[in-house]
């Protein structure tokens, strides 16, 4: 469903990606794990079409989208930090991207509610941003990016800077919700504990690599060099 073909990106001379090749099934949520700077964010803007490589391919839905504009690659994309407008109403953050669309206003209305229903915020909808706790306004950053339907949804560390207990909530939210939608989602995290819970397949990067991908249990399992085993056993 997404295939990524021997991508390499360098900032000048430092090599970001060295080489990546990587498949994903539609439906499927896979995290990116691995050190700070290992390239994880730089990988996921590739995806988005933010970021300019220097070589291999990449395929969306049987679709080559190498060259192709960010606002015509149908992904959505969720950030660490919610970046909402502070000065609209949670429903008129949702509604933008459906408006710039020019979609008829009840069409809006219709798509607005149901993603608010899905994160359980249908009563905030005339809210501001600044009058929701962080774990509500990433629920609606999440529905901000559902609404336009994407075919994948790329999420970027989008729980680090909640609270233990609420990231834990959002995590079995997230879960539920990808499952029920069938949505293929690439979650970037360096927390390996929130990557064992989460995911039917996990890639460890390094140094801009690929080292290892499996399902969590393979890698406790056998993880297949050293780096990999320090990496996922120093949780506890
Ligand atoms: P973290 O876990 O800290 O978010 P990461 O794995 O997401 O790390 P990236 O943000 O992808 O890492 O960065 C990978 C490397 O690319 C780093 O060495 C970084 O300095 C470099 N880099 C990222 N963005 C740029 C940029 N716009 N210009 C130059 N170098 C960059
Ligand atoms: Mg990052």
């Amino acid at each position: 469903f997404i295939a990524i073909d021997e991508l390499k990106l360098s900032y000048g001379d430092n090599n970001v990606l060295k080489n990546i090749s990587l498949n994903i099934e539609e439906g499927e949520l896979v995290t990116l794990l691995g050190p700070s700077g290992c390239g994880k964010s730089t990988l996921l803007r590739v995806l988005a079409g933010l970021e300019v490589f220097q070589e291999g391919e990449l395929y969306l839905d049987g679709e080559e989208i190498s060259n192709l504009p960010s606002k015509d690659r149908n992904v959505g994309f969720v950030f660490q930090s919610y970046a909402l407008f502070p000065n609209m109403t949670v429903y008129e953050n949702i509604a933008f991207g459906l408006t710039i669309k020019k979609l008829p206003k009840t069409e809006i209305n219709q798509k607005v509610m149901a993603v608010l229903r899905l994160v359980n915020l249908e009563d905030k909808a005339d809210y501001y941003p600044d009058q929701l706790s962080g774990g509500q306004q990433q629920r609606i950053s999440l529905a901000r990016s559902l609404v336009t339907e994407p075919k994948v949804l790329l999420l970027d560390e989008p729980l680090s800077a909640l609270d233990a207990k609420i990231r834990k909530q959002l995590q079995m939210d997230i879960r539920k919700l990808q499952k029920q939608l069938g949505i293929t989602m690439i979650f970037v995290t360096h927390d390996q504990e929130e990557a064992m819970i989460l995911s039917d397949r996990v890639i460890v990067m390094n140094e801009g690599k690929i080292v290892q991908q499996a399902t969590p249990q393979e890698l406790y399992a056998q993880p297949k060099t050293h780096f990999v085993a320090s990496f996922i056993g120093n949780y506890n």
